[in-house]
């Protein structure tokens, strides 16, 4: 049947989904999406602008002065990881908060892109990634016709920090198995498991927002953090256990596990290709995240690149092809 004709909206985004499996992409058109900073409670700026193939996601912040620092969205660049990911080791060059812009962009499938910012972090928006998924669905996705790499776990690379764990392990797609495990009875322990999709991104994980103790949020305030921080970006858990915001949770009761779920999708998009496996973690965040993904870039022996076979770009994840390329390395700067 030729493409467009006599086919829903979904049949179609799955189609297009699979068309563009194997080839490098980057947003048909520039894009500008304003919000505040969650750290600094400033307006902040953030412009897309297309991208050509083999640039990766690269981030540029300009400053006041007119100069600006330049960052590749790639693991070896990323600096704190205590209360966001950041971009950089010295705060006034620095990038904060990519994680949800990153999940969008992963997930959507999005190689090539550059993400310029008047400001020291991301927009906050909802604390979710809807609005980026939102923004960058309006302007649509362009194939740019180069084939891309792929990094597919080969073997299983585990990590522990105390009670947390994190892994990688081979596996015929992209999938993440998330669980938390939480003090307060409202969270307890959640888990979230699934292969991810640009569609199953969009319906189940995209909405999540971020969360946060009351008596966490205070003590942040006193110490000049998380000024932005409001009940319009976050989901407030009060001292007794209930959720201050008055709309209540998405996704029923286990938004916190989904948003841990988008976090990690956003902090493994850092690995600078789209991986082919599993990544599981249990009490995981930010920095697991990032240890995980070094953890696994660092041992040559645990991954392969891999690319879609010359005459098939639907393939299954597991037909992918290795390619000898020594200089590839994207988590580099
Ligand atoms: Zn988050």
């Amino acid at each position: 049947m030729p493409q467009g004709i006599g086919r829903t909206a979904s049949e179609k985004a799955h189609f297009m989904a699979i068309a563009l499996l194997g080839f490098q992409t980057t947003i048909a058109a520039p894009l500008s999406i304003t919000g505040i900073g969650v750290h600094s409670g400033r307006p902040v700026t953030i412009n897309l602008q297309p991208a050509e193939a083999g640039t990766g996601i690269v981030f540029v912040r300009m400053h006041e002065d007119g100069s600006s620092t330049e960052f590749k969205a790639v693991s070896s660049q990323v600096g704190n990881t205590d209360l966001c990911t950041v971009l950089g080791f010295t705060p006034a060059r620095s990038i904060a908060t990519i994680e949800h812009v990153m999940a969008a962009v992963y997930a959507l499938g999005l190689d090539n892109l550059v993400i310029e910012v008047d400001g020291a972090e991301m927009p906050i928006m909802d604390g979710s990634s809807e609005a980026f998924i939102d923004a960058i669905e309006q302007v649509g996705i362009t194939n740019l016709g180069v084939k891309r790499r792929y990094i597919r776990v080969t073997k299983p690379v585990r990590i522990e920090a105390g009670a947390s764990w994190a892994e990688f392990r081979p596996y015929d797609g992209t999938r993440f198995e998330v669980e938390i495990d939480f003090e307060t009875p409202l969270i307890g322990r959640q888990s979230w498991a699934g292969d991810l999709t640009a569609e199953s991104f969009k319906t189940e994980l995209s909405r999540a927002r971020t969360f946060g103790f009351m008596r966490d949020v205070e003590r942040l305030w006193a110490a000049g953090f998380a000024l932005g921080s409001s009940l319009e970006n976050s989901v407030v858990i009060s001292d007794d256990h209930t959720v201050i915001n008055v709309e209540g949770l998405r996704y029923e009761k286990d938004e916190f596990v989904r948003h841990k779920t988008l976090d990690a999708v956003g902090d493994l998009a850092l690995a600078g290709a789209q991986f082919i496996g599993c990544y599981r973690s249990y009490r995981g965040g930010h920095k697991l995240n990032a240890n995980a993904l070094k953890a696994l870039l660092e041992n040559r022996d645990a991954y392969e690149v891999v690319e879609a076979p010359a005459r098939s770009l639907k393939a299954r994840a597991r037909e992918f092809v290795a390619v000898n390329v020594p200089e590839f390395a994207p988590w580099s700067a």
